[in-house]
């Protein structure tokens, strides 16, 4: 084995958790999630996925979330799944899905080695869910419904949209109550071209943009009790709070009102294997030589570099992005 440094970065951060895109392709067209210029290079397999994360474990990574476009519409999956989670030093794998797929695959990915789940659910109300992306609610719900039999620990990710749902909020704390569900809300990103909302979902509703987090804290506390806690996990993104002296967990992630740069311990892997330092920055480190001559050396190289020029801190505020979230992955 390669004796090697840690994957440290200019500021000293420690990059330990890789977020591996492996399709741009989705089911659904959410209004805020924007496509990007279509792929050139063809998709990585799952073996050359796997020899990427193989090299990236030797420098410290040890956790992966996979994620898309809709990962779940990646055929085989549980494949990818089961041949990362036999390498030594990931100790953490878990997905970003909109749970469409979930009711016929959750049992082959637990049995694969899937750890967690984060489902993307916009809405409660049916017809304000098919406004932001165009889909059926009861996929979702449906989705949710048989995850639970299969993980613990679910976690329902809600993007606040002014106008749209930021009048469900309440309703999605009783919904994660009622059902034993962790939600958080997600602040609304830019990104680097803005998507064209579909014509039937009313682009002019879309462009009163997200609601920032402390705005939405200070209204919940008008009116529930909430305690902040500490995530127990090291560089988590969300601010966490118990809800009303209970068990219930909610989460905020803010990377626009109070951006995690400064534990940020991320890096990104696209479908096509470009290594992305930081979602919002410029950079692009194609791994893709490295990885189709079979050189772990280079790609733990090229690791090293993406580490070396991954940005302090992104300037969102700013609305600076470079971000094309469908095919970088969220
Ligand atoms: N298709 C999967 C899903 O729906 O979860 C995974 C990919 S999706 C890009 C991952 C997450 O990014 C979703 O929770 C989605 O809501 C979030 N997302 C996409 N665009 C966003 C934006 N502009 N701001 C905030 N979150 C965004």
């Amino acid at each position: 084995m390669l004796s090697v440094p840690f994957l440290n970065d200019k500021q000293n951060r420690r990059i330990t958790y890789l977020r591996i895109s492996v399709t741009s392709d989705c089911n659904l067209q959410c209004s805020y999630c924007a496509t990007g210029k279509k792929q050139k290079n063809s998709l990585l397999s799952f073996d050359e996925i796997t020899r990427i994360v193989n090299a990236a474990s030797k420098i410290g990574i040890s956790k992966i979330r996979i994620t898309g476009g809709e990962p779940l519409l990646r055929e085989n999956l549980s494949k990818l799944i089961n041949q990362i989670s036999e390498i030594k030093g990931i100790n953490d794998i878990s997905i970003t899905t909109n749970g469409y797929r979930l009711p016929e695959l959750a049992s082959e990915l637990k049995s694969a080695g899937l750890n967690r789940v984060n489902i993307s659910l916009d809405s409660l109300i049916p017809e304000v869910y098919k406004k932001i992306n165009g889909g059926d609610i009861r996929n979702a719900l449906k989705g949710i419904h048989v995850a639970k039999k299969y993980f613990d620990d679910i976690r329902i990710n809600m993007v606040v949209l002014r106008g749209i749902n930021d009048n469900e909020i309440e309703n999605f704390i009783a919904f994660g109550e009622k059902n034993n569900l962790t939600v958080r809300f997600l602040e609304l990103m830019p990104n680097k071209n803005p998507p064209t909302p579909r014509a039937s979902a009313g682009s002019e509703t879309f462009k009163k943009g997200g609601l920032s987090n402390e705005t939405i804290i200070t209204n919940l506390q008008k009116k529930y009790k909430l305690t902040k806690i500490e995530s127990g996990e090291k560089s988590s993104s969300a601010d966490w709070f118990l809800v009303n002296n209970t068990k219930q967990k909610i989460g905020f992630i803010s990377p626009v009102s109070k951006p995690f740069c400064a534990s940020c311990n991320r890096m990104r892997l696209t479908a096509t294997g470009e290594l992305i330092p930081c979602l919002h920055g410029e950079e692009r480190i194609s791994l893709y030589k490295a990885v189709s001559d079979g050189n772990e050396e280079e790609i733990i190289k090229t690791f090293h570099s993406a580490a070396e020029q991954k940005i302090s801190a992104h300037q969102l505020d700013k609305g600076k992005t470079s971000c094309e979230m469908k095919s970088i992955g969220g």
